[in-house]
């Protein structure tokens, strides 16, 4: 239930859901995502579906996190990502598969230390994990060529923004305006020398971004 062969299913199904990005799809295929839940759900590890970790949160579906990654990448190698919402470091550690370094921030102290047990197991040696609030700005002065961020809002977070070079994306589930609908959906904002691009896709379900810690 938990083998190579059950997650080969898993990615033959993201692949029918319609996602493309081939080196997505490796990642989602060598990440084992039933070590980042409870032992009692770790045959549900595979089923598209989110599932609770704790303290109120859940971790994302594969398919938003397969989206999400493809939605960053856009077909290029990234350098340095940023990640906001560690969770379990279950993205965490798909996002190590194809990005140089990922620096992740989780709010709640808890459940970081949860996450740097699982990653630990894995040996992810790219990942730095920070107890921090990421809808502020980071301690450190960083840029990064990409960010995720695995809760939802209803503006765009200037500081995070701030902290993407150029050619920089974006990647957040964001409630729209009543006028254009009112729905929460996966938006990219694209940083250009001068201007932030968003394109709207597909309607998600995400825990609040919430701000301070825990
Ligand atoms: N990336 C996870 C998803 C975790 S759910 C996965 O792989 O499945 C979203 C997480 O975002 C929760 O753990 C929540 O505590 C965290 N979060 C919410 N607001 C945050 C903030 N401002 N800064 C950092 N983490 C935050």
């Amino acid at each position: 239930m938990t083998s190579a062969r059950t997650r080969q299913r898993m990615v033959e199904r993201l692949r029918e859901q319609g996602i493309q990005d081939e080196v997505v799809l490796a990642a989602m295929q060598a990440v084992p995502r039933h070590i980042f839940v409870d032992e009692a759900l770790a045959s549900r590890a595979y089923e598209d579906s989110p599932l609770p970790i704790g303290f109120g949160q859940t971790i994302s579906q594969p398919w938003v996190v397969a989206r999400m990654c493809e939605l960053m990448r856009q077909g290029k190698n990234l350098g340095a990502v940023l990640e906001v919402g560690t969770g379990c470091g279950y993205q965490t550690a798909v996002l190590a598969q194809f990005c140089k370094e990922v620096y992740s921030v989780e709010r709640i102290g808890a459940l970081l230390a949860k996450a740097r047990r699982n990653l630990l197991s894995l040996r992810a040696s790219n990942v730095r994990l920070k107890h921090a609030d990421g809808a502020a700005r980071l301690p450190e002065d960083l840029q990064f060529e990409g960010i995720i961020v695995a809760a939802g809002s209803t503006l765009v977070p200037m500081a995070l923004t701030e902290q993407l070079i150029d050619g920089g994306r974006l990647v957040l589930p964001l409630t729209l305006p009543r006028a254009q609908g009112g729905e929460q959906r996966l938006v990219v904002v694209e940083k250009t020398a001068d201007d932030l691009h968003e394109t709207v896709h597909e309607a998600v379900r995400f825990v609040p971004l919430l701000t301070g810690m825990a």
